[in-house]
């Protein structure tokens, strides 16, 4: 239906634009998961000059080396929690430990990151006039009381957690608790967001990201998909957390990166969905991980965490609509791709398919 549309006119701002050789992009985090993917996407457009932002708290100069020298890109060590100055036309701003063993190893950074990073990024994009794209999650919905989960669902999330404590909580205790500092952390960033909005007209852009996995995630972060190739490429045990029929639902990386340009380039605030509404059991996952990557592995059945969400999968109507968007990498395909990479990074040789 795009191909329908006239071009959309351009405003005052943006026809000084057209003059202009060169889209220069920040992308916080860019040293992550799917930040790095999503340089690596930019960067293959000629006219993008790509800047990245990190602390390298989650992320890593590896991620980003293929570039490092490369004219049209730059690296800076920068916490978003300090204000950055800088001209640029556009923002992704994806700087935030996603996996909740980072995010909880100290929950008041991570409120930092979500609140006053958010808000030092939104007054450089005031500044210059930037466009902004957050990279918000599906944890925004909480424990949902509504499945799948659709944009105008305001969410069931807890805001202190259930410990009620008088004195500091050792970090190896607070991983069974504490995740409010995520999931509430992105929710004031999405009021922010808005509220430059309407407050100072800033063109703003919220995605909600679905469970992503891809080549670069964190090995040992604890997800499910990173757990289980590991688990496989190492010749080990899949470790399936009890039941095993809770459900997720895993986009591919690339498929996520597509949906965020196309959500930056789009004329639409969101906050929409991106994810892959396919819903597999953790069982099925393990056995779909063995056959594919290492047949000779046993899936054991271990302990769960309380209060593990059984179903979790995005409604993704309005990406579909409004950016035309949905995933096209199946679960299937995916996960082998993510083998190499691995075992490159276990230090693991090939194993000999039974
Ligand atoms: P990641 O941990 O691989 O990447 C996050 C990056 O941000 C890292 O490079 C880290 O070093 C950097 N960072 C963290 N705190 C920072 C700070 N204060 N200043 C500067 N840099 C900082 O995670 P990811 O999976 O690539 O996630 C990227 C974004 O997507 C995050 O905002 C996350 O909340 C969101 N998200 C991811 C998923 C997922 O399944 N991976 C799901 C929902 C939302
Ligand atoms: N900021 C920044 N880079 C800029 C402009 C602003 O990091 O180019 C930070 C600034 O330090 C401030 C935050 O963004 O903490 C919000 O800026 P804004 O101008 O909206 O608010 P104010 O500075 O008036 O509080
Ligand atoms: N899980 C599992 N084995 C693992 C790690 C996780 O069975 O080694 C399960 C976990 O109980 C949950 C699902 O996989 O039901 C997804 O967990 P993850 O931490 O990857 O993501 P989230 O719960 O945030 O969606």
């Amino acid at each position: 239906h795009n191909a329908a549309k006239p071009p959309p006119t351009p405003s005052p701002l943006r026809f000084s634009k057209f003059f202009q050789s060169n889209m220069r992009i920040l992308v916080t985090g860019g040293a992550g998961f799917i930040g790095s993917h999503l340089v690596d996407k930019l960067m293959e457009n000629e006219k993008n000059e790509v800047i990245v932002a990190d602390n390298y708290f989650t992320g890593s100069k590896d991620n980003l080396k293929k570039w490092i020298g490369h004219p049209r890109f730059e690296l800076i060590r920068h916490d978003v929690t300090e204000p950055l100055l800088i001209e640029v036309d556009q923002i992704y701003h994806l700087a935030c430990p996603a996996s909740p063993i980072f995010y909880k190893y100290n929950p008041v950074k991570t409120i930092k990151t979500n609140v006053i990073g958010t808000l030092n990024m939104l007054g450089l994009a005031k500044r210059v006039g930037a466009r902004i794209l957050l990279t918000s999650t599906s944890e925004v919905y909480g424990d949902p009381l509504v499945h799948p989960q659709v944009e105008s669902y305001w969410g069931n999330v807890n805001p202190i957690d259930s410990a009620q404590c008088s004195i500091p909580i050792p970090v190896f205790f607070m991983v069974f608790w504490v995740r409010s500092c995520y999931d509430e952390g992105k929710r004031v960033a999405e009021t922010l967001m808005f509220d430059y909005h309407r407050q100072h007209g800033i063109e703003i852009r919220i995605a909600r990201i679905f469970n992503t996995y891809g080549p670069r995630m964190n090995i040992d972060d604890g997800r499910v998909v990173s757990n289980f190739i590991a688990q496989a490429v190492r010749g080990e045990p899949l470790t399936v957390q009890a039941p095993g029929t809770q459900t997720r639902s895993f986009c591919y990386v690339s498929d996520m990166v597509d949906g965020l340009i196309r959500l930056m380039e789009g004329e639409n605030t969101g906050p929409i969905n991106i994810g892959n509404p396919g819903e597999f059991t953790m069982l099925e996952l393990a056995e779909t991980v063995k056959e594919l990557i290492n047949p000779s592995v046993e899936i054991n059945m271990v302990e769960n965490t309380p209060d593990d969400p059984r179903q979790r999968k995005p409604d993704i109507t309005k990406a579909k609509e409004l950016l035309g968007w949905e995933p096209k990498i199946k679960l299937r395909d995916g996960l082998p791709l993510m083998e190499d990479d691995f075992r490159l990074r276990l230090g693991v040789g090939v194993a000999k398919k039974s």
